[in-house]
């Protein structure tokens, strides 16, 4: 249950309530809102007096839900806002991992040539093996933050574990919990938080219950900058990485409240079906598309199947623009 409570009710009383009730309590647009488990279907006696307010939801899918907040929510990215009333299709590009300085200047020049300004770059790499690759931690991170400060973007990076959490909080202006990382509540408990925006990659045996139920760790903690990224799921297909689940997005979109961003290049796994897949991401109206990008993906050191090379990344920006207006929406 969400519970509106009057604006007259002390500071004092809340923490008593939140006490008694096992609530969180969060202050949303000027509102106190006492949030319990949904499994409570009828306003508690002692709250009835002074309750502005309240929602009751069948599960715990709850400030997420169309059911509290009809309206989409709104999210900013350094000076780029989606979700809201916007109509905005934010184009996120870069690197699966910061390599080098070099490598990483020239997907942000890339960006800021074509009009774009969220670059991506993982530095802590969830790898499947010890013996890949596993990012160059701090180092990337500071090089992330050189590229903000000269080219004026904003940076996205992923967390890999809670042990790098405020790290890259400090550094980032997005935080992605990534397909494995996104059931750590450490994690999840640190990134509600900052205020910063938290992009929750679904992880691939997710189902949508459990990740707008990550999404709510972060939201009922107090953070409301929320996105939802799906990345494809894992079925019983081997000939391409993973199965991109819009029927999944199509029910978020009915059901949450929340912006979503898609991430065509890690379900596909192979980049040549990035145009197409993209385009009917954009073409179901979506907050969000998520790309990689390399200068040289044959070389790259994580993902370098699925990374478009630069000439395909532009080409892909003019392909999606067309598609994006058709549905009413723009690419920023
Ligand atoms: C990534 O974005 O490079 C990544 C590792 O994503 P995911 O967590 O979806 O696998
Ligand atoms: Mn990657």
């Amino acid at each position: 249950m969400i519970i509106k409570l009057k604006n007259t009710v002390s500071e004092q009383e809340i923490d008593q309530l939140k006490f008694d009730h096992k609530a969180f309590h969060i202050i949303s647009e000027n509102n106190h809102l006492l949030i319990t488990s949904s499994g409570l279907k009828e306003l508690p006696n002692d709250l009835v007096n002074i309750t502005d307010e309240f929602w009751v939801f069948e599960n715990d899918m709850q400030l997420s839900s169309k059911a509290f907040k009809s309206q989409k929510r709104s999210v900013n990215i350094g000076n780029v806002k989606i979700g809201g009333n916007t109509n905005n299709t934010v184009l996120i590009g870069g690197p699966c991992s910061v390599e080098s300085e070099e490598q990483i200047s020239s997907a942000a020049e890339l960006l800021v040539s074509l009009g774009l300004s969220v670059l991506r770059g993982g530095c802590y790499k969830p790898r499947t093996s010890p013996y890949s690759f596993q990012g160059l931690g701090l180092e990337g991170l500071k090089l992330l933050a050189k590229m903000r400060d000269k080219h004026g973007v904003s940076v996205i990076t992923e967390v890999r574990d809670a042990t790098q959490i405020n790290e890259v909080i400090e550094y980032a202006d997005v935080i992605q919990v990534g397909a494995k990382a996104m059931y750590d509540q450490g994690i999840l408990r640190a990134c509600a938080k900052t205020n910063k925006p938290i992009l929750i990659k679904r992880g691939f045996g997710t189902t949508l219950q459990e990740f707008v139920q990550a999404a709510e760790f972060v939201l009922s903690g107090g953070n409301e900058n929320v996105i939802l990224c799906e990345r494809g799921i894992r079925t019983f297909e081997t000939s391409t990485r993973f199965t991109l689940d819009l029927c999944g997005v199509a029910w978020l979109q009915e059901k949450s409240n929340l912006p979503i961003i898609l991430d065509p290049s890690h379900a596909m796994g192979y980049s040549y079906a990035i145009p197409s897949l993209s385009k009917a991401c954009v073409a179901m109206g979506v907050d969000g598309l998520l790309i990689e990008a390399h200068p040289n993906p044959k070389i790259a050191k994580s993902d370098a199947a699925q990374q478009l090379n630069y000439t395909e990344f532009k080409d892909l920006l003019n392909v999606l623009r067309p598609v994006a207006q058709s549905v009413g929406y723009n690419i920023i």
